[in-house]
């Protein structure tokens, strides 16, 4: 995956972040805050697709399974496509594996956007398992509720995007981020690689 530095755009090319992490990391909340910050969009594939209405779509959410790549590609292409305004992306749960990886780079192409971070929040699962829980008394999600949905949710993490993860952590705007620290500490170190670039 090709990263520039902040300095070394056209000025035609979009920047997009990428906030990549397991369930219940901080990946959302890092990503608002971001969002908030630098008036770039923030693009939740799970935001996305909650508010389907298509009711396969909210079955198989239900379960924690990753959705087949083509419904996730179809509704994210169809987002991107009616926020072409938008000065800069943060994407929050996009690419989740390899083949979504290859697909984002079509759509960064199509659109004219360019990686200048990633972001890897680390958390141990005992820390995001107790997160999750917390979460699902306000969150209103069957997959925060339900301790199954938890487990294969940590499955596919494990199987699918763990190893996508792997393949990004050479590029040189990679950074791992300890989201065991209190959520400011998190948001400062975010910050402190975003001036360094
Ligand atoms: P999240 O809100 O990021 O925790 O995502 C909630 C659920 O949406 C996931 O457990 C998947 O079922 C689905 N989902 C979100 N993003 C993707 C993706 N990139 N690929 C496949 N499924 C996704």
């Amino acid at each position: 995956m090709k990263i520039k530095k902040f300095g070394e755009f056209s000025g035609k090319s979009k920047p997009c972040i990428l906030f990549v992490g397991p369930p219940g990391c901080g990946k959302g909340t890092q990503s608002e805050i971001l969002s908030n910050k630098t008036g770039y969009l923030h693009v939740s594939t799970g935001e996305i697709l909650r508010d389907s209405q298509s009711s396969k779509i909210k079955s198989m959410m239900k379960t924690g399974e990753l959705l087949p790549d083509d419904i996730v590609a179809e509704e994210l292409s169809k987002f991107i496509s009616s926020n072409q305004d938008s000065s800069g992306f943060i994407f929050d749960g996009y690419p989740r594996n390899l083949d979504q990886k290859k697909f984002f780079e079509k759509i960064c192409e199509d659109h004219g956007l360019e990686i200048v971070n990633i972001f890897y929040l680390e958390v141990p699962e005992e820390t995001l398992q107790a997160r999750i829980k917390e979460r699902s008394k306000t969150s209103g999600r069957a997959d925060d509720a339900d301790p199954k949905a938890f487990q294969k949710r940590m499955d596919e993490y494990q199987e699918k995007t763990s190893p996508m993860i792997k393949s990004m952590r050479k590029s040189k705007s990679f950074y791992k981020i300890d989201g065991t620290q209190e959520l400011e500490h998190i948001t400062d170190d975010i910050f402190d690689r975003l001036n360094e670039i």
